[in-house]
Order: structure tokens, then sequence, then C-alpha cells
């Protein structure tokens, strides 16, 4: 691949290949824009079938994350780092503690933390290298698991949707059509029943089902069905990918709002759910609770600190929806936008106001 050309396109600042031989480490870590702060980011372990396929992942999450930080209202820019290699049977403290000098090698620009095939574990391991990572254990210092936190903004999201779409935000007598009940998807189910919403479920994993059945209620449907079910909302909270040309024509709902990442395919499938009259919040803006919840164990954790940060994505929300009604544009470029209105002018503020430490 041209990694320069890919990197000049979209305004990548650094990628890093590291290699240690003794612990067997092949990682990359990618700085797509730290003019907002520290470019902060999972570290993603796995089994990618080529070496290209690791570098473009990880360049494709780091800008994702620039975006993500920015419209959660974060000091922080946007990276994301990938350690090749199967998360199952090659974790070893030796790998991690590699990784980790390889952070601290970059002097705070990029701040490392959980993600697919990574847990507090390794981070406890970085840790014993580097400060430049967060989403470590309880024990050592962390806030603990993000879910809830990811939860509760999917579910201000869905507020803010409902709200939009009805002229209510309350969520009481409202049907929600939830994909994937794993750490988020249950909570987010805990929450839409306590405030009186009708469920319908699925999920890979039977016992997952049964539970949302027992304790909240929950209509199960299979797999495939859920996206035939005749919803206010449809809340993707397991795969990406999932908001395609095969699924679209086959929606009965008014909103899309869940913790998935990268739920649309491709980009042009945002205008086609506006299209057809589907307000969709998008993914980055609906489950920034978790990078939230993460990047203020760095500044010391306090929980009704987060919990404050999480509630606003409500108007973080509303905001991209006026934004796309004044510009007649979808909900996703709206918060495309915003983001990179916020980064343009904090990067000018910055050039303007030096200051001297
Ligand atoms: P998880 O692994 O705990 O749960 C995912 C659930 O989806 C599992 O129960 C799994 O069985 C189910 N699933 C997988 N494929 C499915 C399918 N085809 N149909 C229905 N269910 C299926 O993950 P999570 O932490 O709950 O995260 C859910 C999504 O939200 C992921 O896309 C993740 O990247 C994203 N996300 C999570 C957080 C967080 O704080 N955990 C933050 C931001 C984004």
């Amino acid at each position: 691949m041209e990694i320069f050309r890919t990197m000049t396109s979209l305004d990548y600042e650094q990628v890093m290949f590291c290699q240690d031989a003794s612990s067997g480490l092949k990682a990359v870590i990618a700085i797509h824009d730290t003019t907002l702060g520290p470019a902060l980011g999972g570290c993603r372990m796995w089994a990618y079938a080529s070496e290209a396929e690791a570098v473009v992942d990880a360049l494709r999450l780091a800008r994702g994350m620039t975006y993500k930080t920015a419209m959660a209202g974060l000091n922080f820019g946007g990276g994301k780092a990938v350690i090749l290699g199967d998360s199952r049977t090659e974790k070893t403290e030796a790998l991690f503690r590699a990784f980790g000098r390889y952070v601290q090698s970059l002097g705070g620009r990029y701040i490392t933390a959980e993600d697919v095939g990574t847990t507090t574990q390794e981070m406890d391991w970085i840790r014993l290298e580097t400060p430049y990572v967060t989403g470590v254990s309880v024990a050592a210092g962390g806030g603990g698991d993000p879910s809830p936190m990811t939860a509760l903004g999917v579910f201000r999201s869905i507020q803010a949707a409902l709200s939009e779409v009805y002229g209510e935000g309350d969520p009481a007598g409202r049907t929600v059509a939830v994909q994937g009940l794993g750490s988020v998807g249950y909570h987010l189910c805990k929450l839409l029943h306590q405030a009186g919403a009708k469920l319908v479920v699925t999920d890979l994993r039977k016992e997952a089902v049964h539970r949302a059945v027992r304790e909240f209620g929950a209509e199960a449907v299979d797999l495939e069905d859920i996206y035939d079910v005749p919803a206010d909302v449809f809340a993707p909270c397991a795969l990406g990918g999932v908001i395609n040309d095969g699924t679209i024509p086959r929606l009965q709902c008014r909103i899309v709002a869940g913790s998935a990442n990268n739920q649309l395919a491709e980009d042009r499938h945002g205008a086609e759910l506006e299209a057809r009259g589907i307000l969709y919040v998008p993914d980055y803006v609906a489950n920034a609770g978790g990078v939230i919840h993460v990047a203020d164990e760095i500044e010391g954790y306090r929980p009704e600190r987060v919990r404050a940060r999480v509630e606003g994505i409500y108007d973080r929300v509303r905001d991209v929806f006026a934004l796309a009604r004044k510009k007649g544009i979808p909900a996703h470029q709206a918060a495309d936008r915003l983001a990179e209105e916020r980064i343009a002018v904090l990067r000018q503020v910055r050039s303007t106001f030096v200051v001297h430490s």
C-alpha cells in the first residue's frame, strides 16, 4: 500500500511500526490528529490476514477516534494501536511490556487503552512501562468497566432522537429493537426497561436473550429477524456494518441509535436512511460514553464528572440534528462537520496564544 499517500490524503500525523524479536511483538501505532491533545485510542489485538490489513485498520480506527473525542468535548486527539496476533493464544506479559515501551517512547503523544482482544490485565502490564495508558484495572487505580457509561450515552441519544422525531423524548411506551445483549446492550435494555420502553431483542448467545426476557419482559426474535421488527428505535449493539444495502429496505423504525462502532457499511448509507425518513444518531456520538469514561481516568477518575459528561451526549446529539436541519444534510455529515469545526477553531486558538511553560 502507498502509506504516505494515505497519510497525506486524510492528514495523519504519524505511523509507528513496532517490532521486538524477544517478545514477538509486531504492532502499528497510528496517530491521526493531536490538535486537541494527546491521541487517545485503544490497542486492538487481532490475527490480521495481512500486514496491510493491520495498517489500514489502525489508520481507519485512529481517524475515527479524532472525531469521537472531538464530538465528546474532550481534550484529546485520535490514535489507535493494533498488535498483530491471536489474542486467545499469544498474549504474554513480555509482549505487552514491549508494546508499553514503544508507547512510552512517544512521550505522551499517544495514550493507549483496551479494545477488541485486550483487557484490563494487559493494560496493567503496559502501565508497568508507561503512564500513558488508561482503562487499567480498578485495583491499579482505574475506573472499571466503561460499558454502563456507554449504555447511558446511547440511552440519552435515544431520548434526544425521540424528541426530534416525536417532539417528546420519553421512552415510555416506545418500542426499541436491540441487537446484541453484551456489556452495553444489557445495560441499555435495563435503562430502557426502567424508563418504560418495550424491548424486542436478539443475540447469538441464548442465555443473554433468556436473561433479557426474564429481567425486562423483552420479546425475543431470531438473529436475522431483528431488522424487520416494527419499532420506534433500532439499536445496533453488536457489530459494525449492519446498516447496509440488504438491511435498509427492511427497517421498520424511525430511529437508528446504538453502541456498535461503524454501523454504516458505507458513508452513503447514512443518506439512504435519511431518504427513507429514518433518523440516524451517528455511532461515534452515541457511543462516546466509553471514551469519556477512560479519558477521565487520566485526570483521576471521578464518577460524578463522568456521568455529567455522558449526560451531555444528549445535547451533542441535539446539536447534530440542529445542524443537519439547518444545512439540509444527513446527521452523520453534520456530526463530522461539528467535529471538524471544533478541531479547526481550536487549532487556530492554540496557534494564536502560545503559552510558554
Ligand atoms: P460485547 O462483546 O460484550 O457484546 C456484543 C454482543 O453481541 C455479544 O453478546 C454477542 O453475542 C452479540 N452478537 C455478536 N454477533 C451478533 C449478531 N450477529 N447478532 C446479534 N448479536 C450478536 O460487546 P460490548 O462491549 O457490549 O460492545 C457492543 C458494541 O458496542 C461493539 O460494537 C463495541 O465495539 C461497541 N462499543 C462498546 C463500548 C463499551 O464501552 N463496551 C464503547 C464503544 C463502543
